[in-house]
């Protein structure tokens, strides 16, 4: 790769000037390469021919080393290092003292920067600091573009498609073509020699003080839940916040002349190269969180906003983050939002939901995506199949075009079936409504021609607000849903709160199995007053209108009947005071524990209406957790055991002549869908994007034919019955 231009002509004063200063006959640049290779870049004092014609893999000789472990290498007798490899276009023969460091930015290894003496030298710790400081500075350069032709370096690595294709879990549909932003901006250190050592030292410590007491208020609770950050993550920042080695160690990094910023960046790349040898899992996730907490000690220092949502963003924002709580989601500008890329998250945590209630794709699982994507960096997020794009080629560029391109295609003619109603080719009418929460999601049920809301997760307006919303909030707000439905159905389901959905402001002792822990109707009861305030508020925000309300997470009767209980003495007190009823009321229990199954007989002449909430209801079914992506794909929700326990309920719910829905995320797919259609399913509730899809494949299903080829199928052992029912669903021409 022969260059020449200013880039490379200032790399040559650059060596020439270190060699200088340093009073070394050799100072040379080797820049790492997008196939990981070294290329020396720059010398003064080897051959000039070797320059672009020099090559080292990672690890290999004294260069390759230093890049490898991303630490210094001072040796006084070079040759003698078992790792020595002789080069001799390089000329290197006479130079017998070898002190490398490597160029580190952001963590990251860019190259090596080295001198060698003829003389059996012994660099001092002084100049070996010296050279560090040097390199700091070399690597902001060549990152910045001053020093080499980026475009030459970018292009190649364009071209490496395996760096750029990263798989996760798809969690929010769709195809998002954007540009990175990082949620949590990486802060590049730019001033890196202190002009006053004591005013940096006096900075340090006090961005120190105020990282440590903003993660103190995040675990007393102020933000925690709200910003989607575990308790143990924030005890791991905490127990490193304060740790007298990590302030030490960077007390030494200023008292060598380093500006507070860069004494962050310097311990932070020693502490990186060190972990990053380690092998234990456990030890390099720990790397991960001191890789934030240095970022947020940046923040703290350089004085700028934790998360980008302020900045300004690109018109096609796909945001990047290791996490993130649903408000954090819902501060940036919808307009310009395109997707959502998380190395953690799971398909049902609330950020989640709020991405599918915005229409955005979202990708969980994506390993690492935080340190691989810089700003800017063109990203594609494939939300149907978990798949991210870094710096895609020409061609995956085109290729995501068209498919995105097709999906409006099928957008535009799911909007045209919008008014016809789910009628089966037999004649079964399926209502279909859709999931809400927020007030972003009451548009889309008018736009997807949806029956009515079939469930309205009650409890995300109480998870993004800091404080506990008031009676007066909470009955504007239901009031505002009722107003926005304009007469269509509205089941609400009161909060459902605890296992991964934490209330900041709410007492919660840490629980071993949150999820079989105090949570939704268990809390309700316990704390009557938390119910009966949202009790009186969707009172009196349904007055004189139609009412639905469900109880979450009901496992026996009694529980229901409490609920039902206090709803009463609510209307009671209504009464009362004088104020109107709801026009109508239904109540009803949503099936999300098995052991109501065995309850129905008592449970379904109290209720006026039963929903299946199959997330939760199928983790406990086979005992594996919803959110573990080791264990959450693990069982086929077509399984016979799962279509045999629907096909009992289903039949005790007829036999009470008690209408049931399904409102779990499995009804939202066609090929589910369709499925529960043929048990007897006669109403799911689904994510808005999923009312096109599952209403086209109803409009080409024949609901008895399917009930008859099912007939004794599910009493087989098969795993699943997905390939049967895939086949059937061909043959016929039925859309999945
Ligand atoms: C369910 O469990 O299926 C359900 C609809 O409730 P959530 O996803 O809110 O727990
Ligand atoms: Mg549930």
């Amino acid at each position: 790769m022969a260059q020449s231009g200013p880039a490379e002509d200032r790399l040559e004063t650059v060596v020439r000037l270190i060699a200088s200063n340093m009073v070394a006959e050799v100072c040379s640049i080797y820049l790492l390469q997008p196939d990981n290779r070294l290329e020396l870049y720059a010398t003064q004092g080897l051959r000039a021919e070797a320059v672009h014609n020099t090559f080292l893999s990672l690890g290999e000789g004294l260069v390759g080393t230093v890049a490898k472990s991303a630490r210094p290498l001072a040796l006084s007798h070079a040759q003698r290092h078992p790792a020595f490899a002789y080069r001799p276009e390089t000329g290197e023969d006479p130079f017998l003292s070898f002190l490398g460091v490597p160029l580190l930015r952001g963590g990251r290894v860019l190259g090596v920067l080295a001198v060698q003496n003829v003389t059996t030298r012994t660099y001092k710790l002084e100049e070996m600091e010296a050279l560090e400081t040097v390199a700091m500075v070399l690597a902001e350069m060549v990152a910045s573009g001053e020093l080499v032709n980026l475009v030459e370096l970018h292009r190649a690595e364009v071209a490496d498609d395996r760096r750029m294709h990263h798989y996760g879990t798809a969690i929010s549909e769709g195809i998002a073509l954007g540009h990175a932003v990082l949620h949590q901006p990486r802060f590049h250190v730019t001033r890196i020699i202190a002009e006053d050592s004591d005013e940096e030292l006096t900075r340090i410590e006090d961005a120190v003080g105020r990282l440590r007491a903003s993660v103190d208020a995040m675990l007393s609770g102020d933000t925690l839940g709200r910003a989607g950050e575990h308790r143990e993550i924030l005890e791991t920042y905490r127990m490193f916040a304060n740790d007298s080695g990590w302030l030490a160690r960077l007390r030494e990094a200023v008292e060598s002349g380093l500006t507070a910023e860069a004494a962050v960046e310097r311990v932070q790349n020693e502490t990186r190269a060190r972990l990053m040898r380690q092998t234990d899992p456990y030890m390099r996730e720990r790397l991960h969180d001191l890789d934030d907490l240095a970022n947020r000690l940046l923040g703290h220092l350089v004085g700028v906003p934790m998360t980008a949502a302020g900045d300004k963003l690109p018109t096609d924002a796909i945001v990047i983050a290791r996490n993130m709580g649903p408000a954090e989601l819902l501060d940036y500008d919808s307009q310009k939002l395109r997707g959502l890329v998380l190395e953690e998250g799971s398909a049902t945590a609330h950020v989640s939901i709020v991405a599918r209630a915005l229409g955005i794709p979202m990708i969980g699982r994506v390993a690492g995506i935080t340190d691989i994507l810089e700003p800017g960096d063109a990203v594609i997020a494939d939300g149907d199949t978990g798949e991210v794009y870094a710096l895609p080629s020409q061609d995956i560029v085109d290729a995501y075009s068209e498919k995105a391109r097709f999906r409006a295609r099928r957008q535009a003619q799911f909007r045209k079936l919008r008014d016809t109603p789910a009628v089966t080719k037999d004649g079964e009418r399926v209502a279909l409504n859709i999931n809400a929460g927020l007030m972003v999601d009451l548009p889309h049920l008018h736009e997807a021609g949806a029956d009515g809301i079939g469930l309205f997760r009650t409890e995300l307006q109480f998870l993004v607000a800091s404080a506990m919303p008031r009676l007066s909030e909470q009955r504007a707000f239901y009031s505002q849903v009722l107003d926005q439905a304009k007469g269509k159905p509205v089941t609400f389901r009161t909060l459902d709160v605890g296992g991964d959905k934490v209330l900041p402001y709410l007492a919660h002792d840490k629980e071993e199995n949150p999820a079989l822990g105090w949570r939704a109707i268990r809390i309700a009861l316990d704390r009557p007053a938390l119910l009966r305030y949202q009790f009186r508020a969707l009172l009196q925000a349904a007055s004189g209108r139609h009412l639905r309300l469900m109880f979450p997470m009901v496992a026996e009767v009694s529980e229901f009947e409490a609920a039902r209980a206090m709803l009463d003495r609510e209307l009671t007190r209504l009464d009362k005071v004088g104020q109107a009823r709801p026009a109508s009321l239904e109540v009803g229990s949503m099936l999300e524990v098995p052991s109501l199954a065995w309850q129905l007989d008592a449970l379904l002449p109290m209720v006026d209406f039963i929903s299946i909430g199959s997330n939760d209801l199928l983790q406990f079914f086979f005992a594996s957790d919803r959110g573990n992506t080791r264990v959450g794909d693990r069982y086929d929700l077509l399984s016979p055991a799962v279509l045999s326990f629907f096909r009992h309920v289903v039949s005790r719910c007829r036999a009470h002549d008690v209408p049931i829905s399904l409102c779990g995320e499995m009804a939202g797919r066609p090929l589910e869908a369709m499925t529960l259609v043929a048990l007897g399913f006669r109403k799911l509730s689904i994510p808005p994007a999923a009312v096109g899809p599952v209403k086209a494949m109803i409009l080409e299903l024949d609901a008895a034919d399917l009930s008859a080829f099912l007939g004794d199928k599910l009493d087989r052992p098969d795993r699943t019955l997905r390939p049967l029912l895939t086949d059937y669903a061909r043959e016929r021409g039925i859309p999945l």
